[in-house]
């Protein structure tokens, strides 16, 4: 039986090692926190997942391969962790974002629907619509519950034989490096390090971002039936999700800070900041002031500079990064893909053009 390795038991590590699995391969997942670990950037109430892709048109496409992928794992895991929302984008200005993801879900034939500032008001209560120049509504896309996902994949991982080992890997040397000096090799290796990944693979065009994410406990049970927004008005936007399955309502903004530490011991986000982002969306979600805070967390993305995967060769490894806050949608269809490019043999430079969203190719 074939023998695979992977590095990082968050969301990207753990279904490769699902795929790796389906595949074949005996699979040891290293990881040097706990699992489901905080500090990790899967582990979260929610995940956003939606065709509203701008001009991303790959992206877009991938993402009802993201969505089968998520039904075989369901169908794995015997749980569906899906709830869904629809999504609600809108622009106070004219911006491209919201012409380009018209343009992109017209071209396929995609069902959504144009709302003016009258309408959002009379549909969306909740919401205050002054300002509002350009909307769009479309009924497919959710909410997937990111922290139950990945405690119960690594729980059906682990019924299955995958083993588990808590260690931090030092170096990449022909191998994993552990920090007692022991390497440990297989058939297949895989780093999926997250906002770690630049400090073992320094080639990867990857910068840690933390950002901020701010969570509120509505009063109102209205706010659990809302579609997630995506507001993205140049002089601020944001997004909200909203609290299904007992989670609490969050928001955080588009922009990424580009700097911070993943291993920072204190993670507290600044108060200035929680601030910041309070005042981008109480203009648009009525009584946020009047919300009982629920706490307030810093996340890491792995920022590539064109907000593009990368899922490529690095020698012996296959390295899972670049992931830009957008990859957990997607997780389930790249560990199948890159599953099956290691396990067939297949062109690893036809993975690397899928992944940056260049091509769309069925998984
Ligand atoms: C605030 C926020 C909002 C987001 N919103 C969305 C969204 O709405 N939709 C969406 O699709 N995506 C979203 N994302 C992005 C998505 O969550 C990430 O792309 C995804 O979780 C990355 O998973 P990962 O497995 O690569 O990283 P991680 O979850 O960070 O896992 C990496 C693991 O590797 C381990 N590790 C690292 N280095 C070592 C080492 N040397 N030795 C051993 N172990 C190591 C770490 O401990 C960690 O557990 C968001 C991200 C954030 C932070």
């Amino acid at each position: 039986m074939p023998t695979a390795l992977v590095l990082g038991g968050g969301i990207m590590g753990l279904c490769a090692a699902w795929g790796l699995l389906r595949a074949g391969f005996a699979v040891t997942v290293l990881e040097q926190d706990a699992i489901p670990n905080p500090r990790g950037s899967s582990v979260d109430d929610h995940r956003l997942i939606r065709h509203a892709y701008g001009a991303q048109r790959g992206y877009m496409r991938m993402v009802d391969d993201a969505y089968a992928a998520w039904d075989a794992l369901w169908d794995d895991i015997g749980e569906t962790l899906h709830v869904p929302t629809g999504v609600l984008a809108l622009d106070e200005g004219a911006g491209d974002w919201l012409p380009e993801t018209r343009a992109a879900l017209r071209a396929d034939a995609r069902p959504f629907s144009d709302l003016s500032a009258a309408q959002v008001n009379e549909r969306f209560p909740l919401l205050d619509g002054a300002g509002i120049a350009d909307a769009l509504h479309m009924e497919a896309g959710g909410v997937l519950l990111a922290g139950r996902i990945v405690a119960a994949l690594a729980r059906h991982l682990e019924g299955r034989g995958v083993r588990f080992r808590q260690a931090r890997v030092r170096d990449l040397a022909g191998g994993f490096v552990l920090e007692d000096g022991t390497t440990l090799a297989a058939d297949a290796m895989v780093v999926a390090a997250g906002p770690w990944a630049p400090r073992l693979l320094p080639r990867l065009p990857v910068t840690p971002s933390a950002q901020v994410v701010v969570r509120l406990r509505p009063a109102d049970p209205a706010w659990a039936r809302m579609p997630m927004l995506l507001d993205l008005s140049a002089a601020g936007g944001f997004y909200m999700v909203p609290p299904v399955a007992g989670t609490p309502l969050k928001i955080g903004d588009h922009s990424f800070s580009l700097q911070g530490d993943p291993d920072a011991a204190d993670r507290t986000p600044d108060p200035s900041e929680v601030e910041r982002i309070l005042s981008l969306a109480e203009r648009r979600l009525r009584g946020l002031r009047d919300m009982a805070p629920a706490g307030a967390a810093t996340c890491f993305y792995d920022v590539e500079p064109k907000e593009e995967f990368i899922l490529r060769r690095e020698g012996p490894f296959w390295a899972m990064s670049g992931f830009s806050g957008h990859g957990f949608k997607f997780a389930a269809v790249l560990g199948l893909r890159l599953a099956r490019t290691i396990a067939d043999d297949e062109n690893p430079a036809a993975l690397a053009r899928w992944a940056a969203g260049q091509e769309s190719i069925p998984a």
